[in-house]
């Protein structure tokens, strides 16, 4: 692949014509298979400023997605969890491990033997990672619920059910019934995290994403426009993760 003018080219059985991609890593040229070269770079010459014009328009795009996770894990920081945001405190304790326990705000209750040797920046970490696990877990149980409550609705049984670290998809649902959901669903509203379980479960029946399927979802999830707004609105920021 040839990148030193600033774009890749790409061969593609289904590309009837020149197709320009721009996303926030690259700039594809996706060509019909016979095309030649050197009509490719020509066209992408003709087409220069627009490609300027579009990765702008993508970074501007990149740079107005904000993370919900705070600046640093300390005292009074934001913790987003369940479509709101709690605060953290922290309290020093003589056990071993870092705790989290969570009752209308997050206490992260944190080994004096630990903290000693760590700074601000090291501690907010360990603070960091024991939240990650904590919600890992809460996903989990969350998932289990839902599960109990709708697989039985319409025989939509999964195999078994994964919390999944997934840097691109909210959840999926392998030919054997199992799903996999992203634990970052656990820090958007409980219908959203609901709704996203429940196109899954579907799946199992439907493996498509025909009328048909939507019909199904809808039986367990009236609202469930609501629910995939709000993913489209907020997902790309919840996707940079805690
Ligand atoms: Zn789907």
């Amino acid at each position: 692949m040839n990148n030193h003018q600033g774009y890749q080219i790409r061969r593609s059985s289904r590309a009837k014509r020149l197709r320009i991609v721009v996303t926030a890593d690259k700039v594809e040229a996706v060509a019909p298979l016979r095309m030649p070269e050197r009509k490719i770079h020509q066209f992408m010459r003709i087409r220069a400023g627009w490609v300027e014009a579009a990765k702008n328009e993508v970074q501007q795009h990149v740079d107005s997605v904000t993370s919900l996770a705070p600046a640093s894990y300390q005292q009074g920081a934001l913790i987003p969890y369940q479509g709101a945001q709690y605060k953290l405190q922290i309290y020093m304790t003589r056990e071993k491990q870092i705790k989290i326990a969570f009752e209308q705000c997050f206490t992260a209750y944190v080994p004096e033997c630990i903290s000693k040797d760590l700074n601000q920046r090291e501690l907010s970490q360990q603070i960091q990672s024991a939240l990650i696990s904590w919600m890992g877990q809460e996903a989990a149980k969350q998932a289990a619920a839902y599960a109990d409550k709708y697989a039985p609705m319409y025989k939509l049984t999964p195999r078994s059910i994964s919390i999944k670290a997934q840097k691109s998809r909210w959840g999926s649902c392998g030919i054997h019934n199992d799903i996999n959901l992203n634990w970052l669903l656990i820090l958007a509203p409980a219908a959203v995290f609901e709704y996203v379980l429940i196109h899954e479960l579907c799946h199992i029946e439907q493996r498509n994403h025909s009328a048909a399927f939507w019909a199904l979802v809808a039986r367990h999830c009236p609202d469930y426009q609501q629910q995939r707004g709000w993913l489209k609105r907020y997902g790309a920021s919840l996707m940079l993760g805690l």
